[in-house]
């Protein structure tokens, strides 16, 4: 039999020999307080609040690493990690910049000198971070008059978003049909369909109108989320993952690696979750994960048919990111910031991540949302070939001759169906909101789409982890 993986070494708890199943499969059993299911930041950080508390608990992963959507490979070339997932933050986001510093990660400020592309259809132009390049004078107003409008709306919406009249009519409409209704054909009306793929990996035309911009204004607005002096995209780290890897450190002997939760039995006294080899006992069960990871879970008794239903109508999106390293950063000589947008759709975001001092080039290429169906698609080296030929059309044929090039599709990963921030169709909000972050029995829920703030960020991944803790604290002192 063997015994899952621990992160960090120790002895989780002395095996014991139970049967379990109509096979008899001998079980290992390790009982503690609290069992999270997820080994992203959310699931880390609500086991490491509640393990400060003095609670004991057990973080169960099916993949054979921490870190979830942020995943930090070391670069041979460039002698460091770099992200193939979440990189950028803001001082705004506090959890995230507390445990940056106490597990030293390297923080860098996001390079903004020179101009930024832009690519319509098969055209690009070139001009300053703060316009849309190539985009009329008359469009660029347009486009900021329905940005402001955009703000209106949310601004109007209750703090309860799924509450009132305004909300009913908004999530009855998906973005799509809401941007449409705003602007006519044109480029102010392509610039803001981008923003649910930009942030969340999702179409417009999927996502309800509502929830988009409930999540927007929880972010702090897409001006402050795409800003790159103070905002959202501030700074970045290199090596976004080593704050998983510090947290399952300080959880020494409570992460269980490469052991995928497949069966929870829950009544009003406790949980059983069981994984291939083990069986967890317990009196709370968070899950960290995103809901149609839990949906490959089985139940006994099954969970509320609310619960179940909601879980079907939370869908993932689409990221697709790339990593590009070069000699130099060449088009920096041509007066570029590296920074590449589109408003036809080829490519979510370039942008440089090398940071200020002289060194190699480096880029990542975010293709997110439809923009990922450019690559996602495509197969063997032509999805190589995809990414580094829309940086050619960009920044130059320079681009073609990389030092060293990464691509992770999350739509690929087993354990991710896709990425970033599981999003509500529309006519669900309003529906399920008032019962989506409430317990039910012994189970709590945690992962960024359960954040009411930065949902879809690292921070919300915390913010949730937090509150789900904070829930089963708060329960255990009543
Ligand atoms: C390409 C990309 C770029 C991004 N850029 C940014 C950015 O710049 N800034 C930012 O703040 N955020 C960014 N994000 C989003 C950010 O990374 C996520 O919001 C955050 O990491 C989510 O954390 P989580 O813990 O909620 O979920 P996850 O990281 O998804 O963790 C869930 C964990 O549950 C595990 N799991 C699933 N099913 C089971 C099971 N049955 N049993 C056991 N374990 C299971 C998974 O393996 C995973 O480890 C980006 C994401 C992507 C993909």
């Amino acid at each position: 039999m063997t015994v899952p993986r621990l992160c960090g070494g120790g002895i989780a708890s002395s095996p014991q020999s139970l049967t379990s199943s109509k096979e008899t499969v001998m079980k290992t059993v390790i009982r503690r307080d609290t069992v999270v299911i997820g080994a992203g930041l959310s699931g880390l950080y609500a086991a490491l609040t509640l393990k400060e508390a003095g609670q004991s608990v057990a973080v169960i992963e099916a993949r054979d690493r921490v870190g979830g959507l942020t995943l930090s490979p070391q670069s041979p070339w460039l002698g460091r990690r770099i992200d193939l997932g979440g990189q950028w933050v803001s001082q705004k986001h506090t959890r995230i910049c507390t445990l940056i510093r106490r597990y030293s990660v390297p923080l860098i400020r996001q390079f903004t000198a020179g101009e930024q592309v832009c690519i319509h259809d098969d055209k690009t132009f070139r001009g300053p971070l703060t316009t849309i390049p190539g985009m009329s004078e008359a469009d660029f107003a347009e486009y900021t008059k329905a940005f402001d409008k955009l703000y209106q709306t949310f601004d109007a919406l209750p703090a309860n978003p799924w509450e009132g009249e305004l909300a009913a009519k908004l999530d009855l409409m998906t973005y799509d049909s809401w941007v449409r209704e705003m602007l006519p054909p044109g480029l102010a009306r392509n610039a803001l369909l981008r923003l649910p793929g930009a942030y969340y990996g999702v179409m417009p035309e999927e996502v309800s109108a509502l929830e988009l911009l409930q999540k927007l204004r929880g972010c702090g607005g897409p001006r402050f989320m795409s800003d790159m002096e103070t905002g959202g995209m501030s700074e970045h780290m290199w090596g976004s993952q080593a704050v998983s890897e510090g947290m399952a450190g300080d959880l020494a002997g409570d992460v269980f690696l490469a052991s995928p939760a497949r069966r929870v039995e829950w009544s009003g006294s406790g949980v059983v979750v069981e994984t291939d080899t083990t069986r967890f006992e317990a009196a709370r069960l968070v899950f960290a994960c995103a809901p149609a990871m839990i949906q490959q879970i089985a139940f006994s008794p099954a969970l509320p048919a609310a619960r179940r239903l909601l879980h079907q109508r939370f869908p993932n999106g689409r990221n697709t990111k790339a990593v590009i390293a070069y000699d130099k950063p060449f088009w920096r000589k041509k007066g570029l910031s590296g920074r590449v947008i589109s408003t036809s759709g080829s490519v979510t975001a370039v942008l440089d991540i090398g940071g200020a001092e002289p060194g190699p080039g480096v880029l990542i290429a975010l293709f997110s949302g439809k923009a990922a169906l450019r690559v996602d698609p495509l197969e063997g080296d032509a999805r190589r070939k995809a990414v580094l030929g829309l940086l050619a059309q960009a920044l130059g044929s320079e681009a073609l001759e990389p030092q060293e090039f990464h691509l992770q599709v999350w739509a690929d990963e087993e354990w991710s169906a896709g990425a970033s921030s599981p999003f509500l169709i529309p006519g669900q909000l309003t529906h399920y909101g008032a019962g989506l972050r409430a317990p039910v029995g012994p189970i709590h829920w945690a992962g960024t789409h359960m954040a009411t703030e930065f949902r879809g960020y690292m921070e919300g991944a915390l913010a949730a982890g937090e509150a789900a803790a904070g829930q089963i604290l708060a329960t255990d002192k009543a």
